[in-house]
């Protein structure tokens, strides 16, 4: 029976944020656990809808042994300790070379870690990755769709499988592609080559979103791309840009049977389409008080606003109170916050117990960069565990822990309060609190595009609204450094024609 490892190593780093992540952070769990090896990995992901559940589903259905290595993925936080990220790739590798020998690894990386010392952690992974199992062992991994795909991945690598959706509700599907190649591989089906082209261009993430144009049009292009004979996979990553890195920003890896020639001019016509269409992917926030008063107009709900800079989904603190305080001062009857981490509220909560009135200082509790603390006197409507099962089409099943949670009544405003940061993109955020989405005239989500996939089918309207923070989707409004330059939208003055070619071709 071939023996194919499976593991992975995924964080998403948001470098403008504050603070440094450390290894209690890759050990705490956010519902599963925080580091899982061996049979731990096995149980834990079996029947999930993530890649690496459809890697251990097709090891039962291709009759290959599946060697579980570890497997991590911390919710997304600020820049990496480097003695962090050297102990646990070291943990990873350990696994790893107790595995050997292998036939094949399958992994489920982010692609877009980033430590303080290695720009690339993804690259840097798969390099050790290949160092260890040598130049003949088929290494494949999917890719979440915020990947910042560096040359040196595509080098490392026999091929990057990307997800093609955001929302991400693909991880399942794009882990049983990575898995049926790697067995055409080791059939002797598949020779896969890739090339990489790298647009320059810095893409909020809200016109990322593959449910409507530019991007569904553009992952219509890839599909269509992919179907032509000798095309084995099309990955296009709008890239995550709030990692001030020099290889941030989107990107396309065309995977060829064999055919470099046919993977660099895919890849190239791909990334034009995207250049062609930048003005489309231009990015425009609506004010908060527009969208709320959209919402007291029209009196029909649920209106949803998305507070994409404070997304903890892409590493902001998920305290932040511009939105809040809007919707308290606007007196905006029957509507929900969902989350604002406050370990201290849902202490103070805690004790004061439920049915009771409290005055709490919420927010902002992380940084200055997300509106002040608020003091706000309101009523303990709920006290609980704070955990619950995903029922959208995200993640499914999987089980997410937001720690002790109160819902905290002000005005007409409940307010979900948590210890831990999670990004409510699934209704079970606010089902699991007795909050009926339905049932809102106005939500505000803590989440830029995540959410469309289960509130998306009963908002009545949507506004990604303009609120500051480390995850602004207007990316004109983040200060980097370290990014190569010029790039669109920031230098567009300069950079008004762009020609793709790809830049590395590998075997
Ligand atoms: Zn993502």
């Amino acid at each position: 029976m071939k023996r194919i490892a499976v593991g992975g190593l995924s964080h998403e780093t948001n470098t403008f944020a504050e603070g440094m992540t450390t290894f209690d952070d890759f050990a705490r769990g956010r519902g599963f656990p925080g580091l899982m090896i061996g049979d731990e990995l096995l149980q834990t992901l079996r029947g999930k809808a993530t890649s690496s559940g459809a890697f251990l589903d097709a090891a039962d259905e291709e009759g290959f042994e599946a060697v579980p290595l570890l497997w991590t993925f911390p919710q997304p936080s600020p820049m990496i300790e480097q003695a962090t990220y050297d102990r646990v790739l070291g943990m990873f590798l350990e696994e790893l070379e107790a595995a050997l020998p292998l036939d094949g690894v399958l992994l489920q990386l982010h692609g877009a870690m980033v430590a303080e010392e290695c720009e690339d952690c993804e690259g840097d992974t798969l390099a050790e990755v290949r160092r260890i199992v040598g130049p003949e062992v088929p290494v494949i991994t999917t890719l979440d769709l915020h990947a910042n795909i560096t040359p040196l991945m595509v080098e490392q690598s026999d091929a990057l499988v990307g997800y093609d959706t955001y929302p991400h509700v693909d991880s399942y599907e794009r882990g049983q592609d990575a898995a049926r190649l790697m067995i055409d591989m080791l059939e002797g089906r598949a020779r896969p080559v890739s090339a990489l082209v790298q647009v320059p261009m810095l893409i909020g993430p809200p016109r990322m979103c593959t449910l409507i144009p530019p991007m569904a049009d553009i992952i219509a292009l890839a599909h269509e791309v992919e179907a032509r004979p000798g095309i084995l996979n099309v990955t296009v990553a709008g890239g995550f840009p709030f990692a001030d890195i020099a290889h941030c920003g989107a990107s396309v890896v065309v995977t060829a049977d064999n055919d470099t020639d046919l993977a660099e001019a895919a890849a190239a016509e791909i990334a034009q389409a995207i250049w062609n269409r930048r003005e489309d992917f231009r990015l425009e926030l609506t004010p908060l008080s527009e969208a709320i008063d959209y919402a007291l107009e029209s009196g029909e709900g649920p209106v949803v606003l998305a507070d994409g800079s404070d997304n903890p989904g892409g590493g902001a603190p998920c305290d932040g109170t511009v939105m809040l305080q809007a919707m308290i001062e606007a007196d905006v009857p029957r509507s929900a916050v969902a989350i604002i981490v406050d370990p201290e509220s849902v202490e103070r909560a805690i004790e004061a117990g439920v049915g009771e009135t409290v005055t709490l200082e919420v927010g902002a509790k992380t940084d200055d960069r997300h509106g002040p603390t608020l003091t706000l006197t309101g009523y303990v409507r709920m006290i609980s565990d704070g955990r619950y099962v995903n029922r959208g089409p995200m993640y499914t099943n999987m089980e997410v822990a937001m720690g002790r949670t109160v819902v905290f009544v002000v005005g007409g405003v409940e307010i979900v309060l948590t210890e831990q940061r999670i990004q409510p993109y699934d209704c079970q955020a606010l089902r699991s609190v007795g909050i009926e989405p339905r049932d809102c005239l106005l939500i505000g989500l803590k989440s830029a595009v995540h959410f469309r996939a289960d509130y998306g089918p009963l908002a009545e309207a949507i506004f990604e609204v303009d609120t500051p923070g480390v995850h602004n989707p207007d990316v004109t409004k983040m200060q980097f450094l370290n990014l190569r330059r010029p790039i669109w939208p920031l230098d567009e003055d300069q950079l008004t024609e762009w020609t793709a070619g790809a830049e590395e071709a590998d075997a």
